[in-house]
């Protein structure tokens, strides 16, 4: 067995172990990494792939892999139209400016099925990371008029947290806590049942909190270094 083979084996008995009655998604993170790498990780059970940056991505999968391919970083509006055309997702809907740039990017292209995106949520409300405060009033307002756009499904929320600042069992359950918040403000989101936001999903932790994010009601989790070793190996 490869150590990618090895290592997603190992999260996925963890994740059994964690929830045992329900899926939970492994999306291969594969930013600084190799398409080599990534095709080893979807063949060993990986169920999707997560990429930063449009540049790179695009220069990496020509032809596309066998899975679908979600963008998960910061995107920029003049971005938006390589974006749409060379992702199945955008989970990193970050602003309104965003939303309405994908919706009439897609009108242009003239595409005809909807484009599934999720709404990404700042759980720790960080000033370095970007995405709407984890606020349930913010966050359903923003929601509940989102049928404006026509061409986008609101498929999740992805959340992103802090890391923690130290190994204390305090500064772990700050973390556990901003995330069952976060587990929280999704299914009362989910409840509201908006045709055009089913959010089947809450795509939230990674190598290193995955099993709070698992605890807390992740669908999927986003593991680059846990797959792929802490070192990028690019090309
Ligand atoms: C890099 C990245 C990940 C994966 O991080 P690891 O700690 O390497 O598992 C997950 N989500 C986002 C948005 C990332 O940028």
């Amino acid at each position: 067995m490869s150590d990618i083979e090895e290592r997603l084996e190992e999260i996925q008995a963890k994740l059994y172990d964690l929830a045992p009655d329900r899926p939970v998604e492994i999306m291969a993170v594969t930013k600084n990494r190799s398409r080599e790498e990534a095709i080893q990780a979807v063949a060993a059970g990986a169920t999707l792939i997560g990429e930063n940056r449009v540049q790179e991505s695009v220069a990496k999968w020509d032809p596309k892999p066998d899975c679908p391919l979600h963008m998960i970083g910061h995107l920029q509006t003049n971005k938006v139209k390589y974006a749409i055309r060379h992702f199945d997702a955008v989970d990193s809907i970050d602003s309104e400016k965003l939303a309405v740039a994908i919706d009439q990017g897609l009108l242009r292209m003239n595409r005809l099925e909807k484009f599934p995106v999720m709404l990404q949520v700042n759980g720790g409300q960080e000033i370095s990371k970007s995405g709407f405060d984890p606020n349930l009033d913010t966050v359903r307002r923003f929601l509940s008029t989102a049928d404006k756009w026509d061409k986008l499904v609101f498929r999740g929320i992805m959340a992103v947290f802090p890391l923690p600042s130290d190994n204390s069992f305090a500064e772990k359950q700050r973390i556990r806590h901003l995330m069952k918040e976060t587990g929280e403000l999704w299914r009362m989101c989910q409840l509201e049942g908006y045709p055009w936001a089913p959010l089947e999903h809450l795509s939230m932790g990674m190598t290193h909190d995955y099993e709070w994010a698992v605890e807390a009601g992740a669908t999927m989790i986003r593991i680059g270094s846990g797959l792929f070793g802490s070192s990028p190996n690019p090309g």
